[in-house]
């Protein structure tokens, strides 16, 4: 399908992007574009044979490139854009994994005046905790979605090549309006870390003073294995949708303070109503996931 795929940040995206495409014989060489500081990373993905070779110079890395996967934290997406600029090719597909859309479209249009149309943001709905090309699986996105944000200069014919690309390493594409995207991922995922985040913050400082974690449970580690994930990767996310987030935030405090409000009243009927509602809602969710 391609000739040479370039990553340009194997970690635990890109890396399992290269695993899937080597898998599913998309490309006939896959190389790897990072800083010298991810020299040990970069030696384990080709060590791993993830990626066919390396580079820390942009110019080597594009030579030959038809498709570019940026896989980067979204803060350094600018940066990358700037890289890639004087190299910039027709003939080439350039496409991102960036868990914000709207913050990625904005930095292009700022590093390259117009969004170019062969530039198709996308953001697979698959991931881990953990980071770095050890980490990286081949089959990450099977049966997993992935979302195409196009705008009105999307070229279609890069946008129908990536999503053919997505498709063959085992995705569910969907194609959606970068704000739109943005909207809906604020409230499923960068919302629930922000509150992992948030939660575990204040019982860690806790923690410190009376050893709470030494008793708990199950469900404490359930409801906070997603603070285990990057920070950089998610203050790069939170700052990138702030204007999605905040709105939300309100939401949540006000639901905060009518649980408060029940618990001072003794309203055991109005809380249970509450509990019984989101446990529906969950059981929605699950099935849905299911099917
Ligand atoms: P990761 O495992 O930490 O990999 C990121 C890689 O990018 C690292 O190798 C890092 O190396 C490199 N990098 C950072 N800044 C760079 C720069 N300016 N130039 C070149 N390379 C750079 O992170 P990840 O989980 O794969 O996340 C990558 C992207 O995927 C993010 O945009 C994230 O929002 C998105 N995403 C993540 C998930 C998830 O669950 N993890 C899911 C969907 C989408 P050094 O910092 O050592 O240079």
């Amino acid at each position: 399908m391609f000739n040479r795929l370039c990553i340009i940040g194997v970690g635990l995206i890109g890396g399992s992007v290269a695993r899937a495409a080597r898998n599913n014989g998309l490309s006939g060489c896959i190389v790897g574009f990072g800083r010298e500081q991810d020299r040990q990373n970069l030696e384990a993905a080709k060590r791993l044979g993830v990626i066919d070779d390396f580079f820390f110079d942009i110019e080597p890395a594009l030579q030959g490139t038809d498709i570019v996967v940026v896989a980067v934290p979204v803060g350094a997406v600018e940066s990358v854009f700037t890289l890639l600029k004087p190299y910039w090719s027709n003939g080439c597909i350039y496409s991102d994994v960036g868990s914000t859309k709207s913050n990625v479209i904005s930095a292009a249009e700022r590093v390259f005046g117009i969004m170019p149309g062969n530039l198709v943001p996308a953001h697979p709905i698959a991931g881990a905790e953990n980071s770095g090309v050890e980490a990286s699986l081949p089959d990450l996105f099977l049966r997993r979605r992935l979302i195409i944000t196009p705008n009105d200069r999307t070229d279609t014919a890069a946008l129908n090549k990536l999503q053919t690309f997505w498709e063959r390493m085992g995705a569910l594409v969907s194609v959606m309006s970068a704000e739109h995207h943005d909207v809906i991922l604020a409230a499923t995922s960068h919302l629930p870390h922000l509150l992992a985040f948030a939660l575990v913050d204040m019982l860690g400082r806790q923690d410190e003073q009376c050893e709470i974690f030494k008793y708990a449970a199950g469900g404490f580690r359930d409801f906070t294995r997603i603070a285990s994930s990057d920070p950089t990767m998610w203050r790069d996310i939170c700052t990138a949708n702030k204007d999605q987030i905040i709105p939300l935030l309100h939401q949540l405090k006000s639901e905060l303070d009518k649980i408060e409000r029940m618990l001072a009243e003794n309203d055991g009927r109005r809380l249970f109503e509450t509990f019984s509602y989101a446990r529906n809602a969950r059981q929605r969710f699950l099935d849905q996931l299911e099917n």
